[in-house]
C-alpha cells in the first residue's frame, strides 16, 4: 500500500525547511513523524501551505474544484437543501474548512441563487492556516456581496447559529501519527538522522497503552493513526444549534473489523509526481489516507449521527450530475467537451469517482443528510 517511491537519500534536496528539521534534529533528537508532517506543512517560515500556492494545474496537485465548476455547483445545492432540511433558518453559517483556491465556495454560492432564501441567510466563514491562500480566497470571492470571515481555527466559529460545514481535501493534511509493531511493543514512528546528518525514518519509544485497535498487528507492520480533534469544536458547536458537516477525501473504510488498517499511506506529491516524503520537506505536498472508520467512530462520540462513506462517484450521481452537466454543456456549446471531460474525471472509476470517498455528520436532531444513502 506503501504508495511512495523508495526513499534514496542522495536524492535528498537541502531545501530551507530540511536545514531547519536537521537543525532541530541535532539539538532536540528525533521528531515524530506527526510533527515532521506539522513542520513540512505549517512551519511558520517554510511550511508548504504558507508559502506556496500549490493547488492547480501550475501547482503540485489538482483538486476536484479546479478540475469542474458541477463539483462546488452541486455541493452548494446540497448545502441548500441541508438548509430546508434544517427548517430554513433566517441565519446559518456556512464553513468551509481548508478553502484552497476559493474555488468551491464560489461556484457553491452561484449555484445556490436558485434558493434566494438561502443566500440571504448565509455568513460565509473560512478556516484557513496560509496567509497566501487567504489572498487568493478573497480575490475569488471579491463579485460575492458576502464577505468572508477568516478564522485560523475551528474555535472562533460563531455558536448558537445553525451550521453548514464543507471539508474537500482538509482531513488527508492533517498530521497523523505512525506507530510500528516491534517486540518492544508498538513504538512511534520518527524521523531523526542517519550517520551521515540525513533525514531518515526510526523506531522512536514505546507507546502504551496502544491506542484502539492497534493490539493485532504482526511485528514491522505499520498503522497510522489519523487526527480527527476537529470533531471536538464541531460537537461544541452542534450542542448549541443544528450543524451539519460534509467531508470529502481519499481514505479507507473498513467496517467490520475497524480497527486501523496496517500500512502506509503518507506521500508526498512535487509538480504532480510522487516523492518520498523526505525528499524535499516544505515544498511537496504531504498527505495520508483518511481513516473514514476512526473519522465515524469519533463523530460518534461527539454525539454526531454519521451518513455514508459513498463514494465520490455515487454522491455526485445522487445529486445529478449528469442533467447539471448536459445542462451547462447545451447552455455552453464552446465549452461542452471541457466540461464533459472534466465530469468524466470526477466521476472515474477506478479513479477519482472511487478513490475520493464523502461522508457527513449532522447533530442527532436532523434527519440523514441527502445524498448519502449506502446501497
Ligand atoms: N479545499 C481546497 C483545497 C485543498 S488543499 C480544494 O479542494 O481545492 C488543503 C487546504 O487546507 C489548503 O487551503 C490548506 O491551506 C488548508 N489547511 C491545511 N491544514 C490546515 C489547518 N490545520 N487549518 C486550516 N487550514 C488548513
Amino acid at each position: 500500500m506503501n504508495p511512495s517511491p523508495p526513499y534514496d537519500p542522495e536524492a535528498r534536496r537541502a531545501t530551507p525547511l530540511a536545514l531547519k528539521v536537521e537543525e532541530r534534529i541535532r539539538r532536540d533528537g528525533p521528531i515524530s513523524v506527526r510533527d515532521y508532517m506539522h513542520a513540512c506543512l505549517q512551519d511558520e517560515e517554510h511550511g508548504y501551505y504558507r508559502t506556496r500556492t500549490a493547488i492547480g494545474a501550475a501547482g503540485d496537485f489538482i483538486t476536484a474544484p479546479e478540475i469542474s465548476q458541477v463539483f462546488g455547483e452541486l455541493i452548494g445545492l446540497w448545502c441548500a437543501v441541508v438548509w430546508q432540511q434544517m427548517g430554513a433558518p433566517d441565519r446559518v453559517s456556512l464553513v468551509e474548512l481548508g478553502p484552497g483556491r476559493g474555488t468551491l465556495m464560489r461556484d457553491a454560492l452561484r449555484a445556490a441563487k436558485v434558493l434566494p432564501g438561502f443566500l440571504d441567510a448565509v455568513m460565509v466563514h473560512l478556516v484557513e492556516s496560509s496567509a497566501t491562500l487567504r489572498e487568493i480566497q478573497a480575490a475569488t470571492l471579491t463579485d460575492d456581496a458576502r464577505r468572508p470571515t477568516w478564522h485560523d481555527s475551528l474555535e472562533t466559529l460563531p455558536g448558537a447559529t445553525p451550521t453548514i460545514v464543507v471539508a474537500n481535501e482538509l482531513l488527508d493534511a492533517l498530521p497523523i501519527r505512525q506507530l510500528v509493531a516491534s517486540p518492544d511493543g508498538r513504538v512511534e514512528r520518527m524521523v531523526g538522522l542517519d550517520d551521515a546528518g540525513r533525514l531518515v525514518f526510526l523506531h522512536g519509544s514505546t507507546v502504551a497503552p496502544p491506542p484502539d485497535g492497534v493490539a493485532a498487528l504482526a511485528d514491522g507492520e505499520l498503522v497510522e493513526i489519523g487526527d480527527y480533534s476537529l470533531l471536538a469544536p464541531l460537537g461544541g458547536l452542534a450542542r448549541g444549534a443544528p450543524l451539519a458537516g460534509l467531508f470529502i477525501d481519499y481514505g479507507h473504510w473498513v467496517s467490520p473489523p475497524d480497527d486501523p488498517i496496517a500500512g502506509e499511506t503518507l506521500q508526498a506529491v512535487r509538480h504532480h509526481a510522487a516523492e518520498h516524503p523526505l525528499t524535499s520537506p516544505g515544498e511537496a505536498d504531504l498527505t495520508a489516507y483518511v481513516d473514514f472508520a476512526a473519522f465515524g467512530r469519533q463523530a460518534g462520540r461527539q454525539g454526531f449521527g454519521v451518513d455514508g462513506p459513498v463514494t465520490q462517484a455515487e454522491f455526485l450521481g445522487a445529486l445529478g450530475v449528469l442533467q447539471r452537466a448536459s445542462r451547462l454543456m447545451a447552455a455552453n456549446p464552446a465549452k461542452a467537451h471541457e466540461i464533459e471531460a472534466g465530469v468524466a474525471r470526477l466521476m472515474a472509476v477506478p479513479g477519482m469517482g472511487s478513490r475520493f470517498k464523502v461522508v457527513a455528520i449532522r447533530s442527532a436532531a436532523l434527519t440523514p443528510l441527502p445524498g448519502l444513502a449506502r446501497g
